[in-house]
């Protein structure tokens, strides 16, 4: 067994029922991807558009793709015909952009045996580090009490997703991932309570997921625990 196949097997194993494990495979080769694939793994994850373009043909049908980083809309009609979940939305603009690309890829998303809608994530933005990605708390209520995003019915809302400051003090990480399930389930309830679809709390990372784990999270995203470091 590989290294890469034991981190998988280890991850499988020590995650909860109901956590998915999205390896975060950007910037490394195929290769080793399909080593994670023989180890059971089926979900990938990506940051980069045409990257993950490219992957998809070249691994099994029955991988799923995440996008997981921030999604310029010029480059979501380059993911749209083979992604099942989108992990960073922060804006009208870009769910109505993947709303409008899953209509329009819909008969190669069911030729890749895709459902119609794409799954997405609203990002909310958390950490301490200033950055232009996610929603504050405030404009994440402002964004959902403006309704808009009802009509985009190709772009399901399915749960929130946020990273965490990139600190060494896990319990400001702590802080925050709690803040982002108690956003969670204030949100659940007051828009998504005659839904059964916004279920997903997608934190954790290499360095963070065993608090993310204890915070509620149901997707975490691996990478370099899996894979090693990236050459980027
Ligand atoms: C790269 C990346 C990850 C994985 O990070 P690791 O520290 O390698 O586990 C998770 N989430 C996002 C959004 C990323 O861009």
């Amino acid at each position: 067994m590989t290294e890469i196949q034991k981190r998988i097997e280890e991850l499988h194993r020590v995650l909860p029922q109901g956590v998915r494990l999205v390896a975060v495979s950007k910037f490394h080769p195929i290769e080793k991807l399909q080593e994670a694939y023989a180890a059971g793994q089926r979900i990938f994850g990506e940051s980069r558009a045409q990257e993950l373009r490219e992957k998809a043909p070249a691994m099994p049908h029955d991988v799923e793709w995440h996008f997981i980083g921030h999604l310029q809309q010029n480059k979501v009609k380059t993911v749209a015909p083979v992604v099942s979940m989108i992990h960073a939305v922060d804006s009208l603009r870009l769910l109505q952009e993947i709303d409008r690309q899953a209509e329009r890829f819909a008969a190669e998303r069911s030729a890749a045996g895709l459902p119609p809608a794409i799954n997405v994530l609203l990002q909310l933005h958390v950490a301490r580090e200033e950055t232009k990605f996610g929603f504050s708390a405030e404009e994440l209520e402002a964004f959902l009490a403006e309704g808009s995003w009802r009509q985009c019915r190709r772009a399901r809302i399915c749960g929130l997703m946020c990273m965490a400051s990139n600190t060494e003090d896990m319990e400001q990480v702590r802080r925050e991932f709690l803040m982002a399930y108690d956003a969670f389930h204030r949100i659940r309830e007051r828009y998504f309570s005659a839904s059964s679809v916004f279920a997903e709390c997608s934190w954790g990372m290499s360095e963070d997921y065993p608090i993310a784990l204890q915070c509620g999270s149901t997707l975490v995203r691996i990478g370099s625990y899996i894979f090693g470091p990236r050459e980027y």
